[in-house]
Parts: structure tokens; C-alpha cells; sequence
């Protein structure tokens, strides 16, 4: 992607550890490689299209005078933060601050801190089969769209399905959303499990009733497994309540596992389901 670059900008302010740091500041030289698309500013030579690199400049400049923090790697995180939240075309950031004065008493250059970040698209399911369904499932939609460092793209329609895997309990009601996202995968999650904690869910049995479900169905091309977190999420492809409303809000998307996109997920769910329904009346 195309990167607006603003190199060791000179900014006075007062972060460290050591009270003549936050006291007497110091000098902080800070370099932003900011990752957008200049693609439209470029053809039709338009600032409007484009991210103002003097204004980020200032932005920078104020953000880290204004705040102080201990560590180098607080103030970058936050101030990436701060500029992924202002900036509307800025995609992601690689940011550098050095400390040309850190007092160690040794000779060096300087000392820095270097982070890249960027925003992150996620799919999420929602799944309600107890009491009010479908406020449980806004519920969830709520608690994600109050988050400062999540969006809300697309939400689907809800689907009423069948239960799966344990089939003696009521139906459900589904649902999936587009979100945009600063947060890694596993603060995702840990978001996610507050929603279900927010709509009274109690663990009972696996695949048993529940107030509300949020499953993280994909994270950009991401694949994970860790102990708290399967990305993709296992079966998408055997799941009608996640494929009609995957099909719905994002049809092109590629699972990055099966290489198929969702609508092909979808019509081949739906093939197979007939087959079965024919074999079952052929008494096959
Ligand atoms: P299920 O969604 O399969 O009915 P639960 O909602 O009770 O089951 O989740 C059980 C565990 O699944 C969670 O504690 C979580 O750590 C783990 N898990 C693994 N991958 C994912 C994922 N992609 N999304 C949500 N939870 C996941
Ligand atoms: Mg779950």
C-alpha cells in the first residue's frame, strides 16, 4: 500500500521513567510511515483525497506534549491509537520514536521504540436461543458498536435455524457482521465474551441454550490456533446459520483455509442439503 512518510520530527515533551524526564522533557525525534491508498489525490491532485501530512505533523507534536508516559512504547501505542481513530484514510501506521538524550550514561545514537499498526477486518457471528432473541442479538450488536476501537460495517438480516449438535432445544435466531477493528484477535475475543456475559450467558453444556453466542469467524486472511482461539472459525462450511447470512453481507470473501468464497460455501451447503433430502425420501 501506498505510505506518506514524515521523517524524525522534533517534538519537546516529557515521557521516561526518571523524574528529570517527565520533569525538565526532552527532545523525542519521531518518524510515521502512514499506510492509505493515494491512488484518487494522485490522479486528480486533490488534498482533500489525501491524508495532510502538516496536520498529522501538528497532531503528532500536541498528542506527545500534551500526555505524558513512562514508557516509549505507551506513547507510541497511544499515539498510533489516537491517529488511527482521527484519521479517516489512514489504513495502518509504522511508527518510530527515538530518544536521541535517554539517559543511560553510555555513548549511543539514540534509543526507539518501532510499531506498526493498522485496522483490521473481522467477522463476527451472533447466535440467540433463549428468551428475547432477538434483543439478545442487538444486545451483542450494541456492545460492539460502544467499543471505541471497533466499527461496525454490515450486519445481516437474522435467520431463524435449527439447532446443531445438541437438536433437543429450542430454534435459534443468527446473525454475522462486518466489523473494522484496531484490536488484536485475542482482545477481540475477550470483547467478545464480555457481550455474552452482558446478555446473562451461563457456560451449561457445549452446544447447549444460550442468551447470546459471538464467535469471531474470521480476522482479515489471519489463521490461528491457540489454545482460546481457532481462526477461521472450525466448520464455517458445515453451518447454514453462518453461511446464508455470510452469503448475505459478504458473498466474495475467500476462506482463507478452503480457498472458497461464501456464496460457493453456501450453494454447496445447500446442494448437499437437497441431496440428503432427496436420498432420505428415495429411502436411501
Ligand atoms: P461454541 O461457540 O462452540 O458454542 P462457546 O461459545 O462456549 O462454544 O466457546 C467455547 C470456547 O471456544 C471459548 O472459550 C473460546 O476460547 C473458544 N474459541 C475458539 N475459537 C473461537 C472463535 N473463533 N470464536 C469464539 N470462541 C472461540
Ligand atoms: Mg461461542
Amino acid at each position: 500500500m501506498d505510505q506518506i512518510r514524515i521523517k524524525d520530527l522534533q517534538v519537546f515533551a516529557n515521557h521516561g521513567v526518571f523524574p528529570e524526564e517527565t520533569v525538565l522533557g526532552q527532545k523525542f525525534l519521531v518518524s510515521a510511515d502512514l499506510f492509505a491508498d493515494t491512488r484518487k489525490a494522485g490522479r486528480l491532485d486533490d488534498l482533500s483525497c489525501s491524508i495532510h501530512y502538516g496536520e498529522v505533523a501538528k497532531q503528532i507534536d500536541s498528542f506527545l506534549r500534551e500526555h505524558t508516559y513512562q514508557l516509549l512504547e505507551a506513547a507510541a501505542e497511544a499515539l498510533a491509537r489516537e491517529l488511527l481513530l482521527t484519521r479517516p484514510l489512514l489504513f495502518g501506521i509504522t511508527l518510530e520514536i527515538k530518544k536521541p538524550w535517554a539517559p543511560v550514561g553510555l555513548g549511543m545514537d539514540t534509543v526507539s521504540v518501532k510499531i506498526h499498526r493498522s485496522w483490521h477486518t473481522a467477522y463476527v457471528a451472533l447466535g440467540s436461543n433463549l428468551g428475547a432473541k432477538e434483543q439478545y442479538l442487538n444486545l451483542g450488536v450494541e456492545h460492539l458498536k460502544s467499543h471505541p476501537d471497533i466499527r461496525v460495517n454490515k450486519i445481516s438480516s437474522y435467520y431463524v435455524t435449527q439447532p446443531y449438535g445438541v437438536v433437543d432445544q429450542d430454534e435459534f435466531l443468527n446473525g454475522c457482521m462486518e466489523i473494522q477493528t484496531l484490536l488484536t484477535p485475542e482482545e477481540l475475543l475477550d470483547v467478545l465474551q464480555e457481550g455474552e456475559q452482558k446478555a446473562g450467558r451461563k457456560r451449561v453444556r457445549r452446544w447447549g441454550p444460550r442468551t447470546l453466542d459471538l464467535d469471531l469467524l474470521f480476522y482479515d486472511k489471519e489463521i490461528l490456533d491457540t489454545p482460546r482461539l481457532l481462526v477461521p472459525h472450525p466448520e464455517i462450511e458445515k453451518r447454514d446459520f453462518v453461511l446464508e447470512p455470510m452469503n448475505e453481507i459478504a458473498p466474495w470473501l475467500r476462506h482463507p483455509i478452503h480457498h472458497k468464497t461464501m456464496r460457493e460455501l453456501w450453494e454447496a451447503w445447500q446442494k448437499q442439503a437437497g441431496e440428503n433430502m432427496t436420498g432420505r425420501q428415495n429411502g436411501v
